[in-house]
Formats: C-alpha cells, structure tokens, sequence
C-alpha cells in the first residue's frame, strides 16, 4: 500500500502541551474536532485532540466510524443520540446544513465500555447530494471516500422513502467512491481489508418490513457492484468480498419520540466488540449483532493514526485518478445524451427520407439534384441545434459544451454526406445537360445547312452549365456549417466542363474532317474523272490547250492527276484550318486534322483511280483511244475506208500508239522525275501529338508506312503486271475486231 505507516512515537502529542492546555482544550473541542474542513485542509491538531481524549495511548483499542448519506437525514443528530457526542445539527425551523467538512469526536456514552466498546471515534461527515455547497461535488466524494477508507463500519444513512432510489440512496456516489477505493487502497494491499456497511433506515413506517427494504438495497448494491470498473485482476470480485452488511431501521424521531430513543438505545449496544469466532456469533440474534469485528480494524496504532489519516487524505486530495467527473458532469452527460436522442427524432424524420433517397438514386445509377434538400438541412441543422441549446444548456456548461460539439458533428457529418452528393449530382447533370446542348445546337446547325460557330455554342452553353451549378450549390450552402463551401467542387467542374469541351471539339473536328473530305471526293470524282476521259479522246483531249498550260497527251496524265489531287487537298487544308481555328483548335490539333486529311484524300485518290482503271472502264477507253486513231484522220474526219487504203498500216500504227499506253497507265510517275510522286514527303511524318484514336481508322499507305511491308512503288502500281497483260490481250482483241470491220466496209463499200 501506498499509506504512510508512521510507526515512531516521535510524531506523539507533548504531554507536557497536553496537561498544561487540557482544560482550555476540552473547551474549544466541545463539538470535536474538524478533521477536514471546507478548504480540505486536514487538521494539524488531530494528535492534539486525540491525546486530550486518552485515544493515542489505546493501541490497537480504538474503533472508527463514519456515517454517509443525504444533507438533513438526521445524521448527526443520530450519531448524538447514540454517542452523545455534540455535533451541529439543524436547528428544527432553518432548513441550513451545519455539518461542514469531516468532524471526529470520542463516543461520551458509556465511556466505561460497559455495554459499548472502548475508544469510539465517530466521523460526521458532511452530507452529500451537493445540495447545500451548490457544485462542490468535488468535496463529497472525497470525503466520502475518505470515509470509507478510513473506517471499520460506515453507517449509510437513509430516509425509508429512499430505498430504491438510485439518486435519492446516493448510489451514483457510492459507485464512484467504491470504484476509487478500489484503484487507490484496495488494488494493492496484501489482504483485502473489510468494512461493514450499517444501513440506518430512518422514519421507518413498518408498514414495509425491514427485510424487504434490505432485500432492495442488497440488489442495488450488486447491481452497482457490477457496473463498476475494476481494476486489473480484481474483475471477478464481488461486493461482499470487501463488505458486510448490516440494516437497522428507526422509527420517525418526531412523530414518535419515545419508539425512536428506544430504538436508538437499543442499537447502540451493538457498537460492541464482535467475535472473531463464528460460532459464537451464530447464536446472537442478527438484530442484536456487535458491529466491532477484529476484520474490520485497519491495524494502525492509535498514535499512528494520525498521520495516516493524513496520508489517506493526502492521497485522495492530490490523486489524479480522483478527478473524476462530478455528479453534475455525470447528470450533464446523461441528459445531454438522451436530450440528444430526443433531438434528434425530428431530425432523422426530416432527413433520413432524403439520405434514402440519394441512396436509392445512387443504387439505380441516376444521380439526380433533390429539390428542396438546402431548404431541409438548413431547417434542420437549425432546430435541431436551437432545440438542444434550449434543453441541454442549463447543465454543466462544459459537458454541455462537448456534447454540444458532438451532436453538431454528428449531424454535419450527414449533412455534408448529402451535401456532397448532391454537389456530385450537379456536377454530373451539369456535365451531361451541357455536352446535350452543345451537341443538340450543333446538329440544329447542320439541319439548317448555316455555319453554326461551335465555339460561341461551347462558351454560351459552359456559361449556362457554371450557372447552374452555382445556383445548385448555393441552394444547399448551410448557415454555419464550417464545411458548407463548394469552391473546390466548382473548380473541378470547370475543369470537367473544359474537358468535355475539348471532346466535344475533337468531335466536332472529325465532323469537319469529315465534311472536308467529301468536299474532297466530290471535287477529285470530277476532275480526275475528266483526266481519265482524255485517254478516250485519243488526242489528248479535245479543244484547244489553255494558255501557259503544257497541252495535255498521255503522257502527262499522272502529272495532271497529281497536280490537280495537290491543288484540291491544299484548297481542302486551307478550309480546314479556317474552320478549325474559328472553334480554337489547337495548332497541335489542326496539325493531327491536316495530316488525317492528307492521308484520307490519298486514299480517296487511290479509289478513284483503281475505279477508272477497272477492267470494263479502261478497256473502253483504250477502245475510244484506239478507234480515235484509227477511224479519224489528222484533221478529225472519220474515215471512209476504200479498198485502196493501207488499211494495216493504219491499224498497226493506232494499235501501237495505244498499247503505249498501258504501260504508262499500269504506274503512277511523274514525268519530270520518271518516278512516283513524293507521296511520303507530301503526306509528312505523323504530328507529335498523334494518338492511337487518331490513327485507328486510318488505312496504311504502302512507302509512307514503313513497316506496312509495301513500298511507294507498290502503292504507285495501278495495274499489276499480269493485269497489263491480260488488258493488252484484250485490247488488242477488241483492236482486231474493229480492223476487221474496217476491212469489211472497205470491201463491202467497194461491192455495193
Ligand atoms: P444531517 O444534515 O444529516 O446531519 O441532519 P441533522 O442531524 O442536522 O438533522 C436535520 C433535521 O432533521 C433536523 O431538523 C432534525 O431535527 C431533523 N431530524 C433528525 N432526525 C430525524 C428523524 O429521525 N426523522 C425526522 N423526520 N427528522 C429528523
Ligand atoms: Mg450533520
């Protein structure tokens, strides 16, 4: 144990100071002496007081008792009936307490030790319940607990109309004096010391018989027993390992005066020694008990008590483990709690529809704005605040303060969850009604046929979605809540909303690109459509050459098809890039689209050659390109054969002009150059910030994809080797039939 165990009688009264100052003493001790008083100062003079009254001498011959209980219960008016000892009472007609602090006095009854046991020292302690010292609660748990620490026997006092009453019978208190006493004197003592606790019942009718009344105490007693914490180690212990219990009960001492000091002689003649011997006790009445067992005694000599009452308080006083929080804390928190509960009822009633409801939406994947939800928290956040204040507040203002904290972030925890989805909602419609809008002004656009300016759509409809999303988020703003901002969540839509700007741009590029190209079809359909068709008019086409143009022939087809396909893509890029720019592409962006665009018009180039030189096509036209030749003369006029003419020399000459041609036509080469047109450097390495999307649907084109396996070569190749071969067979097969046509005329006109 930690209590001082003062053993030398250096720390003796002065007997000189003792009989010099006796009879001034036994006067100013006349009521006792105040062992604690209000300041919680321990008394110096408890030596003084006690060598005055013969008790430092008596060894271990001394007893101790305490009484416990409510202010007013007639406690010391008790303990002077039974001692008579004079310790304040209440004056009858002032309801004012009187005992203040602990006070000690020597029992003057029977000081012989006839009937009662020798060297009673009686403590009064002030009541408890706090009533009387406002919020001193602080001080009747100490004293209480010093009560109990110290004596053999603690008399709880208690009216009748008190049992079974948790805070009228001072249970809470008991609880926490038990709980201390334990931690501080019990854990670590090598035996377990025991007390007797004697239940006074006071103004007892009879019309409830004391065996019941006791039965209602015992099972509070274990009820609290079990609800208190213990300290390590002593978990299982039960109450009656540390106590006995005794219960006596005493008629009304005004109502009926004379059962009352009957009772009261009767019971002091139990505050003798007890027996040790449990046999002995088994033939003793149980109302006529000794209350003195040897157990009960703390073994502190008497002139050692002194100092270890002083110790005792000393630890109780500075202990740290002591401040616990006072009754009035205790009843804070527990109404705080439940007026918190009761608060929020109508909370939950107003905002748990809405969490399940944002539940629900979220479940079924459509998040979606709630009306009216900023109107609901403010209302509840509010009243449910306004209504605990109004409640709550009249208790311990720092208990009150925290559960005040508690509650508050209880609700703001909730609140900021529908607060957030909601911003989250906004954020995801607001993203979705924009992107809507941009598309459905750009198809409107279209469906006119007008050149819709994208941009100005993107800005006046991001204008209206930031709008919104303000006037979303302002609407469920709650007054005071500290985390009621929505300028990160604002930020982030915005940038969500350039971000989907930029892909509705990107879309909007294709659609132009897309636009651009079939501009391009159409224009190449046409104009390389009217190349191909000069092949027929075997001269080089018809009409006189225009001027500073190198006339057309033959062999200068591929350089007319490329210069006409170069002049067409470059009018096409031009017109993309003014487009592009109005909606503020980017030059990265317009840089992938002119190179998409390249790329997709080589490829639209390539069709329309592969469509002129297909079999039936080109055969027609090597035909036209031959019969040219062959039925005309220099100067356009069809001949009318005569027999005469060198119908052969014609033929084979207009045969081989035209057969020059396949060749010719089976490659696309340039004629300067005699080789392919530069299509690679034309076309241009990929831009940097080319991505995997942009060229997905892009067709490879042979000698400008290297690892396509196909060479420019290749990609020039218009008719294979095998295809030339077998439309020279052809051609001349269809050469041979008009010769031989030729021939008949020429013959038939000379017959007819
Ligand atoms: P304490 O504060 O517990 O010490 O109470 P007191 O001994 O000072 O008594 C308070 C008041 O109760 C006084 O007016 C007493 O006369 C009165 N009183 C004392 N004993 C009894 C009792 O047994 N029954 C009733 N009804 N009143 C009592
Ligand atoms: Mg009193």
């Amino acid at each position: 144990s930690n209590v001082k165990h003062p053993s030398a009688p250096s720390l003796m009264m002065n007997s000189h100071f003792a009989s010099v100052g006796e009879n001034a003493s036994q006067e100013a001790y006349e009521h006792g002496i105040q062992v604690i008083d209000e300041e919680k100062n321990f008394n110096e003079n408890l030596s003084t007081y006690l060598n005055l009254e013969k008790v430092i001498p008596a060894g271990f011959n001394y007893h101790l008792i305490s009484v416990f209980g409510s202010q007013s219960t007639g406690k010391s008016t008790l303990l002077n009936y039974l001692f008579g000892t004079h310790f304040g009472v209440m004056a009858e007609q002032e309801r004012r307490q009187t005992t203040k602090g602990i006070w000690m006095s020597k029992n003057k009854r029977d000081e012989g030790g006839k009937t009662m046991a020798e060297n009673i020292l009686v403590m009064d302690v002030e009541g408890t319940d706090g009533r009387e010292r406002g919020e001193d609660q602080d001080f009747e748990r100490k004293s209480a607990l010093f009560a109990l620490a110290t004596s053999e026997v603690l008399i709880v006092n208690i009216w009748e109309h008190q049992v079974g009453l948790y805070q009228g019978a001072n249970m809470g208190l008991l609880k926490t004096v038990f709980e201390v006493n334990l931690q501080l004197f019990i854990k670590d003592s090598k035996t377990i010391p025991k007390s007797l606790l004697f239940f006074v019942i006071r103004d007892h009718l009879g019309t409830t018989p004391l065996r019941n009344l006791q039965n209602t105490l015992l099972a509070d007693l274990s009820k609290l027993w079990a609800s208190i914490s213990k300290p390590a180690g002593l978990e299982n212990s039960r109450i009656e390992d540390y106590f006995d219990f005794a219960f006596v009960a005493l008629p009304h001492k005004i109502l009926q005066p004379e059962k009352f000091e009957e009772a009261v002689e009767k019971l002091g003649t139990r505050f003798r020694e007890g027996y040790s011997d449990p046999k002995k006790a088994g033939l003793i009445d149980e109302a006529e008990m000794p209350v003195f067992l040897p157990q009960y005694h703390r073994r502190i000599p008497a002139d050692g008590f002194p100092l270890y009452a002083e110790g005792v308080w000393d630890q109780i006083v500075h202990n740290k483990d002591l401040d616990l929080p006072t009754q009035q804390e205790l009843l804070a928190q527990f109404r705080c709690d439940e007026i918190s509960r009761e608060v929020l009822v109508a909370f939950d009633e107003s905002i748990t529809p809405l969490e399940d409801k944002q539940a629900e939406d979220a479940r079924m994947g459509n998040q979606a704005v709630l009306p009216g939800l900023g109107r609901a928290m403010n209302e509840a956040r509010t009243k449910i605040l306004k209504d605990f204040e109004v409640n709550a507040s009249r208790y311990h203002k720092g208990v009150y303060q925290r559960k005040k904290a508690e509650l508050e972030s209880k609700v703001d925890t909730r609140l900021k969850a529908l607060f957030q989805k909601q911003l989250s909602a906004a954020h995801k419609s607001g993203v979705e009604t924009f992107s809507n809008a941009v598309s459905a002004a750009v198809k409107d656009g279209q469906k006119k046929g007008t050149t819709y300016d994208f941009a100005q759509i993107v800005e006046s409809e991001k204008a209206k979605a930031l709008e919104r999303f303000e006037s979303d988020a302002q609407a469920v703003l709650v007054q005071g809540a500290p985390w009621s901002s929505y300028q990160q969540e604002f930020k982030l839509y915005r940038k969500d909303l350039d971000e989907r700007s930029a892909s509705l741009r990107k879309e909007e590029m294709r659609r132009l690109a897309t636009r651009i190209e079939r501009w391009v079809r159409s224009r190449l359909d046409e104009s390389i459509g009217l190349e191909f068709n000069k092949i027929g008019s075997g001269r080089g086409g018809s009409g006189a050459p225009e001027h500073g143009e190198k006339p057309p022939t033959e062999k200068n087809l591929w350089d007319r098809v490329w210069a006409i396909f170069t002049e067409t893509v470059e009018a096409a890029e031009k017109r993309f890039t003014d487009r592009a720019q109005s909606f503020d592409a980017s030059p990265e962006e317009v840089e992938v689209g002119l190179w998409r665009l390249r790329r997709k018009s080589w490829g639209v180039l390539r069709a329309k050659i592969d469509e002129e030189v297909m079999e039936g096509n080109i055969l027609l036209k090597l035909r036209e390109n031959f019969e040219d030749k062959f039925r005309y003369d220099e100067q356009g006029v069809p001949r009318i054969w005569r027999p005469t003419d060198d119908i052969e020399g014609l033929y084979t000459k207009a045969r081989e002009s035209t057969t020059k041609l396949i060749p010719l036509l089976s490659r696309f080469k340039l004629s300067v150059t005699s080789a392919p047109p530069p299509l690679d450097a034309w076309i241009g390495n990929p831009p940097e910030s080319v991505s995997a999307a942009d060229e997905e649907d892009l067709a490879p084109i042979g000698g400008v994809d290297e690892d396509e396996g196909k060479s420019l070569e290749e990609e020039m190749t218009v008719l294979s080797d095998a295809k030339a071969a077998d439309l020279l067979m052809r051609f001349k097969k269809t050469a041979d039939g008009v010769f031989v046509e030729a021939k008949r005329s020429a013959i038939g006109g000379m017959t007819q």
